[in-house]
């Protein structure tokens, strides 16, 4: 009956597609008045993303907090946590290398840009000690108002924890957590019914503005910095999607459609976190892997931010006439690897985290001038190859724990 009332309906990957092509077309004709588009259709993108920021902290609370209880173990919420922070590292340190070597390959076709009178006043960026302490939250309201996702993670892991902890006598909190996780996932559904306007009025704008500098003296950065998005993508994720996952990876990107153009529109791996968490539970992660492995990933996976700041690092380099050398590529790696972890889901923070970058091998920090007006067509492709790189961690980790449950039950057999 569920599902003859759905087929009916224009599947929501149709409608986003339709309303990403809508949002080219519209905003290329509306080129010439971008300042029309910025004022009367942003607005309502904005609207759209706030509304999807509202839900994302409940969401993540009490996702997280369902799973944890739902797995009634420690131990193995331990046990995911460490796969999938293992697996986020390695990645991320692949996805910059991958971002080096084409921004390697492509370094003669990059234009060299004046850079004498460039600034480029440095946003106050913190250490990594900064990074840990600020992971632990001091209030208990803080975390959520501020959708500082880490520290929602560990808001709920605690509770999580006591819940489980306190066993039999919890039975009613267990019901309580469950159900309220329910309503918000509900009200979720309602908000993302709206992601096909969403994504038209978060995207057009940005072609009015942005359309005719594509074309210009930075599209060759740019597309080192797609290519590279898209080499990662085909071969890291159909890789680990393939063997660890044991899933076609034709299917994984298939149904991660919907996910991959609500982020390229909204540049926001946590603007975009329910609808990624809708797609792999379509791909048959269990709810209780993705609910914990998907907030966790929106804050500290970032795969094309590396390949960014790789790639950006390279051609500020270029233009300075520095030569990088092997030593040094390898410590944009290991930083651009760390940085990710401090890096938030929101648009434009991943030009914020290249000062660091920047700043670990000698190279002025003044450069990111150079890249910073088309900051954001970077970030459109960087943020679908983030949230698609937290996706196949999902898809893995519950195949995982999916085939260990059948290996424990044959044993007991
Ligand atoms: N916008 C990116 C994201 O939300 C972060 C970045 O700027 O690199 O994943």
């Amino acid at each position: 009956m569920e599902q003859t009332k759905q087929r009916k309906k224009v599947p929501r990957a149709m409608q986003i597609f339709i309303a990403l092509v809508l949002a080219i077309i519209v905003g290329l004709l509306l080129q010439k008045h971008a300042d029309f588009a910025t004022a009367y259709i942003k607005p309502f993108g904005t609207i759209f993303l706030n509304l999807v920021k509202f839900i994302v902290g409940p969401i993540v609370l009490f996702s997280i907090m369902a799973g944890v209880v739902s797995m009634r173990d420690i131990r193995k919420v331990g046990q995911v946590g460490g796969i999938t922070i293992v697996y986020y590292f390695f990645t991320t340190a692949i996805a910059c290398a991958i971002g080096l070597l084409i921004a390697n390959l492509f370094r003669g076709a990059f234009p060299v840009l004046e850079t004498s009178s460039l600034t480029y006043e440095v946003a106050q960026s913190s250490g990594p000690m900064d990074v840990l302490v600020n992971i632990f939250p001091s209030n208990f309201l803080v975390p959520i108002t501020e959708a500082n996702m880490l520290q929602v993670i560990v808001m709920a892991l605690l509770i999580g924890f006591a819940v489980i902890a306190i066993g039999e006598k919890a039975e009613k909190a267990i019901d309580g957590i469950n159900r309220w996780n329910t309503i918000f996932m509900k009200c979720m559904e309602m908000i993302l019914a709206l992601s096909p306007i969403g994504v038209f009025c978060l995207l057009c704008p940005v072609v009015a503005a942005n359309g005719a500098m594509v074309v210009g003296s930075l599209a060759k950065v740019i597309l080192a910095a797609y290519i590279a998005y898209l080499l990662h993508a085909v071969i890291v994720y159909s890789a680990t999607v393939g063997t660890l996952g044991k899933m076609n990876p034709i299917r994984f990107f298939k149904e991660m459609l919907p996910a991959i153009m609500f982020a390229f529109s909204s540049a926001s791996s946590v603007g975009t976190l329910p609808i990624n968490m809708e797609c792999t539970q379509k791909l048959g992660a269990s709810k209780e892997v993705s609910s914990f492995v998907l907030p966790l990933g929106a804050t500290i996976n970032m795969d094309g931010t590396a390949i960014y700041q790789g790639v950006c690092a390279i051609f500020i380099a270029s233009c300075y006439g520095i030569h990088l050398t092997p030593g040094q590529m390898i410590t944009i790696v290991l930083t651009a690897t760390l940085a990710s972890v401090g890096t938030a889901g929101v648009p434009g923070a991943g030009m914020i985290m290249l000062a660091m970058v920047l700043a670990a091998v000698g190279l002025p920090v003044d450069g990111i001038a150079l890249v910073a007006g088309v900051d954001r067509i970077f970030d459109m492709g960087r943020t679908t190859l983030n949230i698609t790189g937290d996706a196949s961690c999902a898809v893995i980790v519950s195949n995982i724990l999916d085939r260990r449950q059948a290996r424990k039950a044959k044993k007991s057999e």
